[in-house]
C-alpha cells in the first residue's frame, strides 16, 4: 500500500463552484471573495475578515497595519515555518525567538516574560507577540493576552494550522481563534485544513485596522479596486499608502466557500483519525502521541508523533526511511529557525539556543493525516509504525 503525506479533499461541489466562477466572467477579487469573507467572519465570529493570497501576506499586513517597523522587536517561536519570522522582517522589525513548551510545542508564556523582564535588546522596543498555534492546538492565549496587556504589546496570531480551534478564556467562555488577538492569520495553502490552492485570511475586531489592511492589501488604493469595473464604481482612485499586491482571486474564493461549508465535516474526520492513531499507540512506551490541552479544541492539522529516542535502537531519520520503504510518506514539522543558516548569520542564533524546540525537532515525525484518508490507510500507517517500533526496542 502507498500512503501519500497529503491528498486534497476536493469534490464535485468545489469543481462546480470554480467552473461557475470561470463562466461568470469575473476571475479576480470580486463577489466570491466578498461572500467568502462574510462566511469566514460568521464561522469565526470575528467582526472583519479580509481575504488575501497567503497567510504570509496576512501576517505581513497585520504588522504593517499595526505600525510595527524598524527598531521594533516581535517575539515569536523558533518552532514554526519560516513565514512567521519572514513576515516580521518584511516590516523591518527583528524576530526574537523564545523556546516552546514540551507539552504542546507552543511558545512558552513563562519564557516570553523572562525575555521581557531581562532587559535584552534594550535599544529595541518590543511591540508585539506572534504566537503560532502549532499543529492546530491553540497556544495558552489567556497567559499571552495577559502578558500583552501588562507590557502594552500587540498580538498577531499565526493560525495557519488552526481554522477550527478555540479555547476557554478565564471566564470559562469559548474564545474562537480569530477573535482573540489584535489580528489572526489563517492559511489556505494546499495542505492546510481548508484550501483555496494558495490563500489566507486576516481576521480582526478592530475596524480601523481592518480598513488599513484592506488598503495595504491592494496597492494602497483608497477603495475596493474591483468596484472600479462595476456599475457602482468609477475609474477614479487615490493611492493613500505604499501598498502591496495581496488580494485573493474569485477562483480561489470559490474553492474556499465550498471548503468552508465542509470544514466541520473534515474536522470530524481529523478528530476521528487522531483518536484511532492514539488508541493504536497507547501501549507503546517508545513513542509519545500528541496530548490535548484541557479546555482547548484541537484543529488537528498535523499528527506529530514523538519517538523516545533513548528507548529505541533507531534514529528518527532511519524511522522515516523505514516508513518510506513501506510506502508511507512523512514529513518533519519543523526545523527550528535557529538551526537555519540565514537566522544564524543574520541574528547570531545557534544550535543549543532553544533546547526544547531542538529536542522535539530531533524526535518528531509528521504522519500522513488528512480527511480524505481511508480508515484502511490509517490502519496501515498505525500497523507500520508499531512494527518498526517493536523491531527496534
Ligand atoms: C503554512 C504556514 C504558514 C504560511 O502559510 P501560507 O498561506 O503558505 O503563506 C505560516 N505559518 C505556519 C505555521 C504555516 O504552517
Amino acid at each position: 500500500m502507498k500512503v501519500p503525506f497529503h491528498r486534497p479533499f476536493i469534490g464535485d461541489e468545489e469543481i462546480q463552484e470554480v467552473v461557475d466562477t470561470l463562466k461568470s466572467g469575473w476571475l479576480t477579487t470580486g463577489p466570491k471573495v466578498k461572500k467568502f469573507e462574510q462566511a469566514f467572519s460568521e464561522y469565526t465570529g470575528a467582526k472583519h475578515a479580509i481575504a488575501v493570497n497567503s497567510c504570509t501576506a496576512a501576517l505581513h499586513l497585520s504588522l504593517a497595519g499595526l505600525g510595527i517597523g524598524p527598531s521594533d522587536v516581535v517575539i515569536t517561536t523558533p518552532y514554526t515555518f519560516v513565514a512567521t519570522a519572514e513576515a516580521i522582517q518584511y516590516v523591518g522589525a527583528r524576530p526574537v525567538f523564545v523556546d516552546i513548551k514540551e507539552s504542546d510545542f507552543n511558545i512558552d508564556p513563562v519564557k516570553i516574560e523572562e525575555y521581557l523582564s531581562s532587559g535584552a535588546n534594550k535599544e529595541l522596543r518590543t511591540r508585539a507577540l506572534m504566537p503560532v498555534h502549532m499543529a492546530g492546538q491553540a497556544c495558552d492565549m489567556n497567559a499571552i493576552m495577559a502578558i500583552a496587556q501588562k507590557y502594552n504589546l500587540h498580538v498577531v496570531e499565526d493560525a495557519a494550522h488552526c481554522t477550527e480551534g478555540w479555547l476557554e478564556n478565564y471566564q470559562g467562555e469559548k474564545a474562537k481563534v480569530g477573535t482573540i488577538g489584535d489580528a489572526t492569520c489563517f492559511s489556505f495553502y494546499a495542505t492546510k485544513n481548508i484550501t483555496t490552492g494558495e490563500g489566507g485570511m486576516l481576521t480582526t475586531d478592530n475596524e480601523e485596522l481592518a480598513e488599513k489592511v484592506r488598503i495595504l492589501a491592494l496597492h494602497g488604493m483608497s477603495r475596493d479596486a474591483w468596484k472600479r469595473y462595476t456599475a457602482e464604481g468609477s475609474w477614479y482612485y487615490e493611492i493613500v499608502a505604499q501598498g502591496y499586491k495581496y488580494n485573493l482571486t474569485d477562483i480561489g474564493a470559490a474553492l474556499g466557500l465550498v471548503q468552508l461549508k465542509k470544514v466541520e465535516k473534515m474536522h470530524a474526520l481529523r478528530e476521528k483519525y487522531a483518536k484511532l492513531l492514539t488508541r493504536e499507540f497507547v501501549d507503546l512506551q517508545e513513542i509519545i502521541v500528541p496530548t490535548e490541552s484541557p479546555n482547548v479544541r484541537h484543529a488537528w492539522h498535523l499528527f506529530l508523533l514523538r519517538l523516545q529516542l533513548d528507548k529505541l535502537k533507531i534514529s528518527r531519520n532511519e524511522f522515516i526511511n523505514k516508513l518510506q520503504e513501506r510506502g508511507i510518506q512523512t514529513s518533519v514539522h519543523f526545523i527550528p529557525l535557529n538551526l537555519q543558516p540565514y537566522f544564524q548569520q543574520t541574528f547570531g542564533y545557534k544550535k543549543g539556543d532553544f533546547p526544547v524546540a531542538e529536542s522535539v525537532y530531533e524526535s518528531v515525525i509528521s504522519l500522513p493525516f488528512f480527511p480524505s484518508m481511508t480508515e484502511e490507510e490509517v490502519g496501515y500507517v498505525a500497523k507500520c509504525v508499531k512494527e518498526i517500533t517493536r523491531n527496534h526496542i
